[in-house]
């Protein structure tokens, strides 16, 4: 998500670094840029008008500070602008309600309503231990209905059945009862989609929500859709008591224009943002770490975040106190931890949140990818467990050997046993500590690096 306005907005700000300080003459340049750069990433026009014309104010009024560059100045100005367009803070779902609490999805068809039910469960379900039933009133489209039993069973959520013969607003009524009866904390309700804003849609909708009276109220939409997005926004804004929205499919759009339009031009707040088609694929919206992002700043709390969730605990746990046993790391430890990232969604997943990583060339970051890490196990598993165990026993022989039975070139076996060395090295550092520790430790260098 926002490569494209990433380069554009670094590439310029990077021109202003040498200079001794803003003026009206290089900002006017810059600004210049920068608004392009914005109505390229299919920011909606007015949005960026009134960014524009803050950020200007902002850097004409500004004392000179001593330690900032001009560039580094004006990065600032854009990223807190960029944060407030998107809303300043994360804000959380209200679920404050007689139990269960009831969440109504909005959206045109194909917005990813149904895959958002079925994550927002499972992240309610993890990340809060909240009991969530899922419905769907989707009456027009029997396979909606199946497609949204399929996704609850997956996560184990609890699913209410419904039929196309019902009315919408009966299979809500009927859901929310058997919810209450089974004590459930949220219900989450599907509806049906239009491809375009229709009257009869809107209607439907309208009824639906004034018969069961949400506490949430979720407009999902598709950030590929760029200004489109906007607009549908409005439109459902309008016509609903909107209370947040969900930005879907950011993994597969390169501009980013949604994420900075719709709240300015409905007033209500990205709660959550789509990142994959899987189930896992849903992240909080922090206004911060997205203009982060977008200024190659990288994401590296959303990342930790991610780390401390995926990753076995306790697992982790367990290499850190044989290590500290003083145990040696492994060629089966490594082996375990390749696999662990594989699990992560893969080495792209994580080198896209990291810092600096927008000024490594996009072909490179191509080759740094999942097959990599396959190649890698696959060399693990082709030795005995003799070898894995005391890798000094890998010499010339056994090498070609261990080769062979993968399929790949004795340079590749030395590449992986070179890796597993820098790898055992930084185990031997970590001695001393705990996985708590050691991400906590993280956590707290970033926190520096960001201030
Ligand atoms: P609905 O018509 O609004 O219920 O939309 P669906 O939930 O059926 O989703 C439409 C398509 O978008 C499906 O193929 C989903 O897998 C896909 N989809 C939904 N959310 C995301 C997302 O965040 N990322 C990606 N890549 N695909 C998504
Ligand atoms: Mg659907």
């Amino acid at each position: 998500m926002f490569d494209n306005l990433t380069d554009r907005l670094s590439l310029t700000l990077k021109k202003l670094k040498g200079q001794g300080r803003l003026t009206e003459d290089n900002i006017k340049e810059t600004l210049h840029e920068v608004r392009t750069a914005l109505l390229e990433a299919d920011v909606s026009l007015p949005v960026v008008t009134d960014f524009i014309e803050r950020v200007k104010i902002g850097a004409l009024g500004q004392e000179v500070q001593a330690s900032l560059s001009p560039g580094q100045s004006l990065i600032k100005l854009v990223q807190a602008e960029l944060v407030k367009v998107m809303g300043e803070a994360n804000e959380a779902l209200n679920l404050r309600a007689t139990p269960p609490a009831i969440i109504l999805m909005a959206g045109l068809q194909g917005a990813g309503k149904t895959t958002s039910v079925a994550k927002l469960g499972r992240w309610l379900q993890e990340n809060q231990k909240k009991k969530v039933g899922v419905v769907s009133t989707d009456v027009y489209r029997p396979a909606a209905i199946k497609q949204l039993q399929m996704l609850a069973n997956e996560v184990s959520l609890d699913f209410f059945e419904s039929d196309i013969s019902q009315q919408p607003v009966d299979i809500a009524r009927n859901a929310i009862d058997a919810a209450k009866r089974k004590f459930l904390d949220v219900i989450i309700i599907d509806t049906a989609g239009r491809l375009h804003i229709d009257d009869e849609m809107m209607g439907e909708i309208k009824a639906l929500h004034a018969a069961i009276n949400p506490i949430e109220t979720l407009f999902v939409v598709d950030s590929m859709t760029g200004q489109d997005a906007a607009i549908t926004a409005k439109a459902f804004n309008d016509a609903l008591p909107l209370t947040g929205v969900i930005l879907t499919k950011a993994d597969g759009d390169a501009r980013g224009g949604a994420a900075l339009s719709i709240r300015h031009i409905t007033g209500k707040p990205i709660k959550f943002i789509g990142v994959g088609e899987k189930t896992d694929g849903l992240e909080p919206f922090y206004p911060d770490r997205i203009a982060s992002r977008i200024l190659g700043m990288g994401d590296m709390l959303s990342l930790i975040e991610e780390i401390e969730q995926k990753v076995d605990k306790e697992k982790a746990e367990k290499l850190v106190k044989k290590i500290q046993k003083g145990q040696g790391f492994n060629l089966e430890d490594f082996r375990e931890q390749l696999q662990e990232m594989q699990r992560m969604g893969g080495v792209g997943s994580m080198l896209e949140k990291l810092p600096g990583m927008n000024a490594v060339p996009s072909d490179m970051k191509a080759q740094i990818n999942d097959k990599m890490l396959a190649r890698q196990i696959a060399v693990i598993n082709s030795m005995t467990m003799q070898e894995r165990k005391y890798p000094d026993l890998i010499k010339g022989n056994r090498k070609k050997r261990i080769a062979a039975g993968c399929g790949q070139e004795l340079h590749d076996v030395n590449r992986m046993l070179k890796q597993f060395l820098m790898m055992q090295k930084m185990m031997k550092k970590f001695k001393s500590g705990n996985v708590a520790n050691m991400v906590r430790g993280i956590k707290n260098n970033v926190r520096g690096m960001r201030r």
